[in-house]
């Protein structure tokens, strides 16, 4: 059950109700952040990605680095992106925002990842930013789609994000526990560009942003669909990578 701030006392000092007071992870009070200091020293790291799959490669110093997957099967984007790994405490945070519990951190969330360097120019250089859409069934139950959230702050500024330029065609059964094959098949035309959105994203540069990549099945859907729909190109972003 999610507890409630009574009317009067949110009306009282919104802004101060909405700052944790406990480190999200070690639980040390009072913190004004939503990690203590040395938990941020402790579990922030920014390790080399891959540019196809967003894994970290531990020990490659080339510029561009691939795996040997990606380079093997290359993807359909350019470049794929990833602020952190889907793991303690990056993951709990995530789980309390998508649960609703904490909604103000997708303030949060997105300015760690504009802080990032790679990130920052990623979102720069796109003519658009778009979400992975959520299925209208989806979105009644949730209320809210994570990742239009963080395209909400990541892009703000720049008014870039069109939230109906893709759509999710159907409501897929859940990616959870499937291969990657599955999830393909599970995703297959699942996602559409309706018709008067074709002219936009014409020969853009498009940055697909969602909250956790797993597989890749889903970026990849997504992705196929919008150059089928004539994008130029497509990077993808996630604010956390499953290892
Ligand atoms: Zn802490
Ligand atoms: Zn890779």
């Amino acid at each position: 059950m999610q507890l409630r701030w009574p009317a009067w006392l949110s009306r009282l000092a919104p802004a101060a109700l909405s700052l944790p007071s406990q480190c999200g992870a070690c639980r040390a009070w009072p913190c004004r952040d939503v990690l203590c200091q040395s938990c941020w020293q402790r579990f922030h790291h920014t390790p080399r990605r891959c540019t196809g799959c967003a894994l970290a490669l531990p020990g490659i110093a080339t510029e561009r680095p691939r795996c040997g997957q990606c380079l093997q099967h290359p993807p359909p984007w350019v470049q794929a992106h990833a602020w952190c790994d889907y793991s303690y405490p990056w993951q709990t945070l995530i789980t309390h925002w998508k649960l609703g519990q904490q909604p103000g951190l997708a303030r949060h969330l997105a300015g760690w990842m504009q802080q990032a360097p790679d990130i920052a120019q990623a979102v720069a250089q796109a003519e658009l930013l778009l979400p992975i859409p959520l299925s209208s069934e989806r979105l009644r139950t949730r209320g809210y789609n994570p990742a239009a959230q963080l395209v909400q702050h990541l892009g703000a500024a720049r008014h870039k994000q069109l939230l109906t330029t893709l759509v999710r065609t159907r409501d897929t059964p859940t990616q959870r526990g499937l291969t990657r094959a599955q999830r393909l098949r599970n995703l297959r035309q699942a996602f559409a560009v309706p018709q008067a959105q074709l002219a936009a994203i014409a020969g853009r540069h498009i940055l697909l942003v969602d909250d956790v990549m797993t597989t890749g099945a889903t970026f990849a859907s997504a992705s196929q669909c919008l150059l089928q729909a004539g994008a130029g190109s497509v990077s993808v972003l996630c604010l956390a990578r499953t290892a």
